[in-house]
């Protein structure tokens, strides 16, 4: 399965039971093996943050213990070590994403600084007044407000496209809305809130039919699907290491290299320079124009083990896996009466949102957390979402691919439950 071609959720058919060895991959993640408030823990708020595996957590204490310098210029033995760890991560992100070179992996601190980056160092100047920047209904905020900052700097407008009431984008409605006055189209691969997965490299090429540059917001792609950025010729990919079993506060701005060379940097600072004067400075070449200032190296090398794991996990496996548990619970849950669950796109990946007929989502989050199931109760970041559907909030149980049936079962039991305390 590639970016391109996301596996869909088939609701009635019924797939070949996956055979990836999901109790051996659940013993490489030890936060997983515990009880809260009594019961066995079903960690089911993986859209928020996924768990890191023991390969991870060790490898961060390993470079910490031995190798940890600052990076860069650094003439002494750890810096020269803590550089190669640095830039070598950087590598494995290229790879991973199959990008064309390595000046293209932009390091930075997530996918909201990787989008504001964008916002600002080629938004700001692309923009004029009258101009237009489209986004869809299904955004995280973090791919709205950079937005509405910029425009409203420069009297740009933002345009947003339609969903349908299974959470779907109206691509009718987007191609209408792709005009001369489109200077980007920024879009969420799949969307947090709902699980839908925008069939993003149709949706790249609908753009650059019309000479529009598109920005990817693959936060919650990158966790349940092989991305190859060739393949989808996006314009830019953003994601956070945090949602891909890697440490917090590091992610990535992927950039074509043509584009980014065009564009100022986004923070002045140490690093990004080659030359400093009081009368004029020169920036360093990519990807370094973009990193001022000390990185989050050890974050930075943590995801460097976290794409490591993955890149020796069974991928397609445990995709299938992941696929058919999401097929399970969608089921299970859609057996309860009082369930109505708020996203039922025909290619969705990880998450199940939903609502319990007259009890609050947040009630519902508190009570499953007293049968030791860990969900997210609330707008999720995507208001406009709630909005769509005129709800205040709802309760997502998201999936990684370290769950199992026995986490699906919890979250089914503790629905039911639920149900029973209000009644
Ligand atoms: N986009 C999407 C679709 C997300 O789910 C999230 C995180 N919930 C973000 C952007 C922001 O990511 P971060 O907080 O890691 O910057």
């Amino acid at each position: 399965m590639t970016a391109s071609t996301p596996m869909k959720l088939a609701s009635h058919a019924a797939p070949a039971p996956p055979s990836f060895g999901v109790e051996a991959v659940r013993a490489d993640f030890p936060i997983l093996d515990q009880k809260i408030h009594g019961h066995p823990l079903a960690f089911l708020d993986n859209a928020a943050s996924s768990q890191r595996p023991r390969a991870v957590i060790d490898e961060i204490a390993r470079f910490d213990s031995n190798d940890y310098a600052n990076i860069h210029r650094g003439v002494h033995e750890l810096s020269q070590r803590a550089t190669k760890a640095y830039e070598d991560a950087r590598d494995k992100v290229q790879r991973f994403i199959n990008a064309r070179s390595r000046k293209e992996i932009i390091l930075v601190r997530g996918t909201t600084e990787a989008i504001n980056l964008v916002a600002s160092s080629f938004g700001r100047p692309a923009l004029h007044l009258g101009d237009e920047v489209v986004l869809t209904t299904m955004e995280h905020h973090s791919n709205i407000v950079p937005w509405q900052m910029v425009c409203r700097e420069r009297g740009a407008v933002l345009r947003v496209v339609e969903i349908n009431d299974r959470g779907e984008l109206d691509l009718d409605h987007l191609e209408k809305l792709l005009g001369p006055r489109t200077k980007l189209l920024t879009l969420v691969h799949v969307s947090n809130a709902l699980g839908t997965i925008n069939p993003a490299k149709e949706i790249v090429a609908m753009a650059h039919a019309r000479g529009i540059p598109v920005l990817l917001d693959g936060a919650q792609a990158v966790p349940h699907m092989r991305i190859d950025v060739q393949d989808l010729d996006c314009d830019f990919y953003a994601f956070s290491s945090h949602k891909m079993f890697g440490p917090t506060g590091v992610g990535v701005l992927y950039g074509k290299e043509k584009l980014l060379d065009t564009m100022p940097p986004y923070q002045g600072g140490g690093d990004m320079i080659s030359v400093v004067t009081f009368e004029k400075t020169f920036y360093n070449a990519l990807p370094a124009k973009f990193e001022a200032g000390t990185p989050n190296i050890t974050g930075v090398v943590g995801l460097g083990a976290a794409i490591d794991y993955l890149e020796q996990l069974d991928w397609d496996g445990a995709m299938a896996h992941e696929y058919e548990l999401l097929r399970y619970g969608t089921e299970r849950l859609a057996e309860i009466p009082e369930v109505t669950m708020v996203g039922t796109a025909a290619a969705k990946a990880s998450v199940m949102s939903f609502l319990i007929e007259g009890i609050h989502p947040h009630d519902v989050g508190t009570i499953l957390d007293r049968h030791g199931v860990a969900v997210r109760a609330g707008h999720h970041c995507a208001q406009p979402v709630m909005q769509r559907f005129a709800i205040p909030a709802t309760t997502r149980a998201s999936l990684a691919f370290y769950n199992n049936r026995d986490d699906v079962d919890a979250l089914v039991r503790a629905v039911r439950d639920t149900i029973e305390v209000f009644k």
